[in-house]
């Protein structure tokens, strides 16, 4: 069963006289309970497709369904509702709130959805414990590396538990060990039953895919399927 497909989608942008399409009818289907990788090279649409679908960018042409729900129609309050509690987004560049803490702003979107402060509160530590970024909470994230800016920005996306996870290069500013224990987390949210869907290059996170597709100028050229791995081993 489908978590979210998109649908004949285009995107075309225009600077000036120029169009580009950087996504070309282009059909998706992103099964629930998997774990999704898109590859492709720079500049192959991989960025866009993500931000369309989860709603965070219009679609030029096509249509977006999140559980059978069409989200390109969605207004901008329904668009809100559904990016803070149905899904997660990992940014390709970090985006922490530079005037809260580490804590403070994992903590942002589990007060925005309303949830109780006692259970916010503890997810947040138990989400920076498994980041080994507790003892920067009460840091700003200009008071962090790089690394640690990148695990909170993760964990932020965590916080509400959401159905379906996009990462856009989540191991990209990451040094081995710590990308590898991004890795881990995003593995052990996907065997629990929450769908990831990964844009990246990095070899050692392709290995995590159930359906690796492949996208080149705004299409996709290729889709492989996976046995799931036993990474516990
Ligand atoms: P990827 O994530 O695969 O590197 P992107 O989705 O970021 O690719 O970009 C796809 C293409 O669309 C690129 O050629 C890029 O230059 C172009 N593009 C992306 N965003 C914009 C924009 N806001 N305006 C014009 N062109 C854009
Ligand atoms: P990472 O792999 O997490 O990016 P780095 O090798 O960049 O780690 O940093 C090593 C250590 O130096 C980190 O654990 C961090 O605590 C500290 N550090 C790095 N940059 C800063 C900074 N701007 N302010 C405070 N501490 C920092």
């Amino acid at each position: 069963r489908a978590i979210i497909q998109g649908k004949n989608l285009c995107k075309t942008y225009s600077t000036g006289t120029e169009q580009f399409h950087a996504i070309r009818n282009l059909d998706i289907d992103v099964y629930e309970g998997d774990f999704t990788v898109i590859m492709g090279n720079s500049g192959s649409g991989k960025s866009t497709l993500l931000y369309m679908l989860s709603g965070l960018d219009s679609v030029t042409v096509g249509e977006v369904y999140f559980q059978g729900k069409r989200i390109d129609k969605y207004s901008e309050r329904q668009l809100a509702a559904f990016r803070t509690r149905q899904i997660g987004y990992i940014y390709q560049s970090i985006n922490l709130v530079p005037d809260l803490t580490l804590f403070e702003n994992i903590a942002l979107p589990g007060y925005i959805a309303g949830q109780p402060k006692n259970k916010v509160k503890s997810a947040v530590h138990s989400l920076m414990n498994a980041m080994a970024i507790s003892e920067q909470k009460n840091r700003l994230p200009s008071q962090t590396s790089g690394g640690q800016q990148q695990r909170a920005a993760i964990a932020r996306a965590l916080i509400n538990s959401p159905d379906l996870i996009f990462a856009d290069e989540p191991t990209g500013s990451l040094n081995y060990d710590h990308g590898v224990a991004v890795l881990d987390i995003l593995t052990e949210m996907n065997r629990k039953g929450q769908s990831v869907v990964m844009v990246t290059h990095d070899i050692k996170a392709a290995c995590r895919a159930d359906r690796l597709v492949v996208i080149r100028d705004g299409k996709i050229v290729d889709t492989l399927e996976f046995d799931k791995f036993d990474h516990s081993q």
